[in-house]
């Protein structure tokens, strides 16, 4: 049977900077899943779709296969066969992803392939629904999350040091934030909660080693 950590919570918790050094601490494969949303989301702006658009979206995503790889352990996400992966972390591919991932198709067909993932090697899965719809039965759930000012602020600083702040202030990236947070636990199907069975982690005064140590003591395989 394989082993899997789920990790759920909202943007800019630090899920996928803790989940990748668990990944290689503990021998996982980290399964970012988030990035699928940003690969299906990238298709719909190629079409020129709206995430309002429900019938279009239902009729593109019946073109897109979205497929999983990994090249020296890190994920790569091929939409059609193309290599997408880098063209995911823009901010119009996050916007989107966050307004289409509302809709259950885009969900449904997502799931499938995560559920895929889990069922074949030993993952650590972040996302906002990991623990309570896709793999209800993880062997570690954590929810990880921090204060929107503080999310804000470790954004703030990302965007700063990579000279890609534009016209963005920390006002204007913490409303962002908390307009996804609303948007991803107000949906109908599989929002954003913590799982009942889930161990609730605030990041708000951690650093990363200590997140990662509190998340590895949980692992017992
Ligand atoms: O985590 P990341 O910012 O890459 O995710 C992009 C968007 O995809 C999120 O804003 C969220 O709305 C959506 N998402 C989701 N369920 C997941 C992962 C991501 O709804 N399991």
């Amino acid at each position: 049977m394989s082993y899997s950590v789920a990790i759920d919570g909202p943007a800019g918790a630090g899920k996928s900077t803790i989940a990748k050094e668990i990944a290689k601490k503990a021998g996982f494969i980290y399964v970012d899943t988030g990035a699928m949303y940003r690969a299906l989301a990238l298709w719909f702006l190629r079409q020129g779709i709206r995430a309002e658009e429900t019938e279009k979206i239902e009729e593109a995503i019946t073109r897109a296969d979205v497929t999983i790889v990994y090249e020296e352990g890190v994920q790569q996400v091929l939409l059609n066969g193309e290599n997408v992966t880098p063209c995911l972390r823009t901010e119009e591919v996050g916007n989107m992803a966050s307004a289409s991932s509302v809709n259950p198709s885009v969900r449904l067909k997502l799931v499938e392939l995560q559920r895929k993932l889990a069922a074949t090697a030993d993952v650590i899965m972040d996302g906002r629904d990991i623990g309570t719809y896709v793999l209800p039965d993880a062997d570690v759930k954590v929810y990880l999350t921090a204060s929107s000012a503080c999310r804000a602020k470790r954004r703030f600083e990302e965007l700063k040091e990579k000279d890609a702040l534009g016209d963005k202030t920390l006002e204007s990236i913490r409303a962002d934030i908390e307009e996804r947070d609303y948007r991803d636990m107000h949906r109908d199907f599989a929002p954003l909660r913590q799982a009942e069975d889930a161990v609730l982690v605030d990041s708000s005064d951690m650093t990363i080693p200590e997140v990662v140590d509190v998340v590895l003591g949980m692992i017992r395989k």
